[in-house]
């Protein structure tokens, strides 16, 4: 199932694809008919509802044919409104890690620990939305295709065994960077925060449909140009060791994000660098999610 969050007539709203219909079925109409709560947004739903509703809401989809288009609606992120910063990794494809070599971290080329650190997405931007470069502050900025996971329920030390129980589902994420910015303060926070550099979606597709473990192809195109392919099966720290590894000692909540880190072929990758400029369409796809498209202002 793919969970999406758009707004139509001046009014966000979320609910479910019907793709054999092209249309998407309020949230609302699937919960009503079976007489649950509707939960305010995408996040309050993730945060309230177990896995176990899942097969019953998709029964109550096959059974609705009241919708609307797709070509009505505007998609925004899935979770515009993260209740915390997204979880990122860095250096977590080891040809990424060896490409980026000049970012600042540690002494080891390949990182032997996961290398955490957040993004603020005040809000996240969605599918078709625009990255604004403010271009008197920054010039080199960069595309990150990135599998990002959506945590489907609270957990604190929780074991590798048990990660998949603790996803809901996963979206795409594009970890735009300002690498001149990244550099400068010696720390990527800053230089991954700027407004509207956190693209998300363009929904998220729920786990039972992506399997486990995930090993699905990812691709990021530049104005139709590949720049990074890659597959999910080739992260250093796999999914179960970065959900285990994160909530040592650090609960993890529903509806929290984490990027998982990007393959090799980033912008500054490239001799010379390939920086995104205005005018710049960023393809980001993942097999069996979709592609999250954005444009660069
Ligand atoms: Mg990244």
């Amino acid at each position: 199932m793919k969970f999406v969050t758009y707004i139509v007539d001046g009014q966000e709203n979320y609910g479910v694809i019907k793709e054999d219909k092209g249309m998407v079925v309020p949230m609302k109409v699937l919960l009503e008919k079976m007489n649950l709560e509707v939960p305010n947004n995408l996040l309050k739903f993730i945060e309230i509802y177990s896995d176990s509703l899942i097969p019953r809401l998709k029964e109550s989809l096959e059974a609705v044919d009241e919708g609307i288009a797709l070509d009505n609606i505007k998609i925004t992120a899935p979770i515009p409104y993260p209740r915390r910063n997204v979880f990122c990794l860095g250096k977590n494809y080891a040809e990424h890690a060896m490409e980026v070599q000049s970012l600042p971290t540690g002494s080891d080329a390949i990182p032997k620990h996961p290398i955490y650190f957040t993004k603020i997405a005040d809000p996240a931007i969605g599918h078709r939305d625009k990255v604004v470069i403010p271009k008197d502050y920054t010039v080199d900025i960069d595309y990150e295709v990135e599998l990002a996971l959506v945590i489907g329920k609270d957990g604190k030390d929780i074991s590798p065994e048990e990660a998949e129980e603790y996803i809901f589902g996963y979206t795409i994420g594009n970890d735009i960077s300002a690498r001149d910015i990244q550099k400068k303060h010696i720390q990527w926070f800053k230089g991954k925060s700027l407004d509207t550099f956190t693209p998300l979606g363009p929904w998220i597709v729920h786990k039972s449909e992506i399997g486990f473990p995930v090993e699905l192809e990812i691709v990021c195109k530049v104005n139709r140009e590949i720049r990074q392919r890659s597959n999910t099966n080739k992260l250093l720290f796999d999914i179960p060791y970065i959900i285990s590894d994160l909530s040592k000692g650090l609960t993890l909540r529903a509806g929290d994000i984490i990027m998982t880190g990007t393959p090799e072929g980033v912008g500054m990758g490239y001799n010379p660098p390939k920086f995104l400029n205005a005018g710049d369409v960023v393809e980001c796809y993942i097999e069996k999610i979709g592609t999250l498209i954005n444009v660069i202002e």
